[in-house]
């Protein structure tokens, strides 16, 4: 029988994709508790949340005990740094919330009999020897790269959930999200499309790395949301590629945003990062598949206008508070 989810905890509930979900599991009619311990979430993102009857925030770090109070019908575990910025600022906290806090999160599950959706990622497929990635592809990582912290965090917390699901009978989903933007994602979170807005808007030089023919695939995050909606209300186990094929170069990506931007700013170019995919493109077969025909509804130029505003809205308020 197909079990209703009403009680829910969030952990990275104050970070970008983190609060977008909390405000779809608030609007279906669950209760969300968030836990959170701000290391890259902010309460801004969250902040008109506070008052809602539904809605409760803890400050805490997941890779301790979880004890949550009643009854617990999903945990959808999205505490982690995600921003390749992250991986040389936060290498040891990214390997411990990946390792540690999935434990934690499947040991409350278990305890529940609860449903957990881990929060996964299109870097488990490292720099891609398949394009576009399916499900079945085992990728291409570099263990002790400066990307290896997450990529490997997260590849140990499918392993983890897997084992849990096998072992413990733990009823889960895995949820291998592709580069994802909208509002909310932090301007100096250092990935691309934030530094490339905050660039254009400031009319600074716009830092492309490398020659700009590496590709991404961004999807907005209300298509992103609906996706992992849909994916915790399915019943298939096992990862599930959430993501906008719409593949591009980044070089192509800079010049939307000065177009959207209407920027005078000139492209440089600054060197790779080491491991730094050079293509990367969801197969969203599966995801068709199992989530009743899921795919984005957003375009990427739609995406580009509605987070511009909020970026200039951010730039705004950061030059009234200096
Ligand atoms: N990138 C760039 N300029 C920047 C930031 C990132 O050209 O100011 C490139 C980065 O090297 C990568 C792509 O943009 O090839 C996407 O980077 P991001 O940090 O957004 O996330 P990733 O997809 O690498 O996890």
């Amino acid at each position: 029988m197909k079990r209703k989810i009403e009680r829910v905890l969030v952990t990275g509930g104050a970070g970008f994709i983190g609060s977008h979900l909390c405000r779809r599991l608030l609007q279906e009619g669950c209760e969300v508790l968030v836990f959170d311990n701000l290391l890259t979430g902010r309460m801004s993102n969250i902040e008109e949340l506070l008052g809602h009857p539904k809605f409760r925030f803890k400050h805490y770090d997941v890779t301790n005990y979880l004890y949550v109070e009643g009854e617990l019908d999903a945990i959808l575990h999205f505490a982690s740094p995600a921003s390749p910025a992250d991986f040389e600022r936060l290498p040891i906290q990214i390997l411990k919330v990946g390792s540690l806090g999935t434990h934690k999160a499947l040991g409350l599950a278990k305890a529940k009999g609860a449903r957990l959706l881990l929060a996964s990622t299109s870097e488990c497929y490292g720099d891609p020897e398949v394009n576009p990635q399916p499900e079945t592809y085992w990728g291409n990582v570099n263990p002790i790269g400066i990307r290896g912290v997450y990529d490997e965090a997260k590849r140990f917390a499918e392993a983890m959930t897997m084992a849990y699901h096998r072992h413990h009978q733990v009823d889960a989903r895995i949820v291998r999200i592709f580069n994802t933007f909208g509002p909310r994602m932090q301007l100096n979170d250092g990935r691309a499309i934030p530094n490339f807005f905050r660039q254009a808007i400031r009319g600074e030089d716009i830092t492309v790395y490398g020659d700009g023919s590496q590709t991404r695939s961004f999807c907005y995050v209300e298509d992103l949301v609906e996706g992992i909606w849909r994916l915790l209300n399915c019943v298939h186990v096992g990862p599930v590629n959430i993501g906008n094929p719409n593949e591009m170069t980044l070089l192509g990506m800079a010049k939307k945003i000065i177009e959207v931007t209407g920027s005078k700013s000139r492209i440089v170019y600054e060197p790779l990062p080491p491991d730094d995919p050079k293509v990367r493109r969801p197969n969203i077969d599966l995801a068709r598949k199992v989530l009743d025909d899921w795919h984005p509804k957003v375009s990427v130029e739609e995406g580009l206008q509605r987070t511009c505003a909020y970026f200039q809205a951010e730039l705004a308020q950061e030059k009234k508070s200096k």
